[in-house]
């Protein structure tokens, strides 16, 4: 399938594990960018808790690639660290922000009658 990620179409395949799509640098990997051909491999064998943290994971780099991030020379594994992290935390960050907005929305809707 396409998505689009600040205007430009990405591909997403998922692929059988040993395909040699998910190989980066003879490593086995459960997903893999290739940023030059916007192209997203996932690992199609995976959980479906896995599957999305390894989607949010490889959309960061995709994202962080397409909105001209540079972490490579922020020093060693920074941008693996930080997809890392978002694969981790994306969901409770969302759930936070939802709940500040449910409350923030309440809040002012409170005011806005009083
Ligand atoms: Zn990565």
């Amino acid at each position: 399938m396409t998505v689009k990620i600040n205007g430009s179409e990405w591909t997403v395949l998922w692929v059988k594990k040993n395909s040699k799509k998910l190989f980066c640098d003879n490593v086995q990997c459960f997903g893999v960018t290739y940023f030059d051909e916007r192209e997203i491999y996932l690992d199609r064998g995976l959980s479906e808790k896995s599957f999305r943290k390894t989607a949010v994971h490889e959309f960061v780099h995709a994202f962080l690639y397409s909105y001209g991030i540079d972490l490579e020379n922020a020093g060693e594994d920074v941008e693996e660290n930080v997809c890392e992290f978002f694969e981790n935390h994306y969901k409770k960050i969302l759930k936070l922000a939802a709940k500040v907005v449910k409350v923030w929305r309440l809040d002012t809707l409170v005011k806005d009658i009083l």
